[in-house]
């Protein structure tokens, strides 16, 4: 049978950083961000709301050096980073029966192991179902580590002196062991045969650069060869969870988005979940991130499009957005008869949103 380019089609994986208290997350996002900024085409937009976007071709072009280790051939469009990282923001990711994030990094100081917040992390992704990878940071305060901004970590390691590297295998392993107590096996990722069942560990510098080209092969990788089903782009209408409500200086109660399938458009009736009760209404606007040409612009410059496929991060404007709910989840009505399903399921999924904020 003939597959067609649609069926084939596969859209980015959303990527969600956790981790504990000062062990890197915003550095390592930043630069992350950072390198896509560099390499970018220009006028290209990578930055979207409350997300960041790094296109395949600067992925391959990054993992050129590690193609024996890492032989990708990129399908998915890229990768979509959330912005805002930790485990509280992680739980308004929510989509029926899991997580909106199809896969996670979880940031651990290499020199400090597990702590507290990494294993609240560990286990709140346990629950949500979410496959995880670990950025082993701050490899560059290893005694005696010789730093090179920028490379990967398999170039940078056959730069040590072997102290040096018995040091790293030993922190590595302290890592291992702590994670073999929580039930999970674990290998530095060049070592693992089978990556289905063990949980891959990468050593970087989030200071220096070292290792983010592994991360995000590795990252891309993995997705889209083991989540493909879930990676397949549906032409239907959007779903997607709501991140913030605002208000904006001429908008109006806004809502920032994840859109996770399907498409979006302008005027498409939507339903998503508010203090209240349910709320139906039609957008308005759509709204991304003006492309940052000219630094002085306010980051908060929109501009305005017309329809978004997923996956994506969006600002939207639509009458009755006061009590928009964050966390609630959010469809586009392609048809009236199907009100009443959407309304039971949202009333159904925010309970455990109003129990989650009580909590919190
Ligand atoms: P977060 O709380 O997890 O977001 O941690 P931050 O990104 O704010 O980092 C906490 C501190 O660790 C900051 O002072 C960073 O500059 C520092 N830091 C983060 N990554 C690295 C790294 O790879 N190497 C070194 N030496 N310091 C780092």
């Amino acid at each position: 049978m003939k597959i067609s380019n649609s069926e084939k089609r596969l859209r980015q994986p959303i990527v969600v950083v956790l981790g504990h208290v000062d062990h890197g997350k915003t550095t390592l996002l930043d630069k992350i961000r950072g390198t896509t900024v560099v390499k970018k085409e220009p006028g290209e937009m990578t930055q979207e709301v409350g997300a960041s976007f790094v296109p395949s071709y600067i992925i391959e072009k990054l993992a050129e050096p590690l193609k024996k280790v890492i032989p990708i051939k990129l399908q998915i469009p890229g990768l979509l980073f959330i912005d805002t990282p930790g485990h509280e923001y992680f739980s308004n990711l929510r989509r029926r029966g899991g997580s909106v994030a199809d896969i996670a990094i979880l940031v651990v100081d290499i020199t400090e192991g597990l702590q507290k917040q990494s294993i609240e992390s560990i286990q709140i992704l346990r629950e949500r179902k979410v496959p995880f990878l670990i950025a082993a940071n701050k490899i560059d305060k290893i005694p005696g580590w010789k730093s090179t901004n920028d490379i990967p970590f398999l170039a940078s390691i056959e730069k040590q002196r072997n102290d040096v590297k018995v040091y790293l295998d030993n922190l590595v392993y302290n890592l291992v062991s702590q994670l073999a107590n929580l039930g999970f096996s674990a290998e530095r990722y060049d070592r693992i045969k089978d990556f289905t069942k063990t949980v891959a560990i990468v050593p970087v510098s989030a200071k220096t650069g070292e290792g983010i080209a592994d991360l995000l092969a590795l990252l891309a990788g993995l997705t889209q060869r083991y989540l493909e089903t879930r990676l397949k782009f549906a032409e239907g209408p959007a779903k997607g969870v709501i991140l913030e409500v605002k208000e904006d200086p001429g908008l109006g109660h806004t809502i920032d988005v994840i859109i996770y399938d399907g498409v979006l458009k302008k005027n498409d009736t939507i339903i998503l979940g508010g203090i209240n009760g349910i709320i139906i209404t039609k957008v308005r606007g759509i709204f991304v991130p003006r492309p940052l040409q000219d630094m002085k612009l306010s980051k908060y410059d929109l501009t305005p499009i017309d329809e978004v496929y997923a996956a994506a991060g969006v600002k939207l404007s639509a009458p009755n957005l006061e009590e928009a709910l964050a966390g609630s989840p959010l469809y586009v009505i392609e048809d009236e008869s199907k009100v009443e399903q959407y309304k039971q399921q949202i009333e159904e999924e925010i309970k455990e949103v109003r129990l989650y904020s009580d909590i919190d």
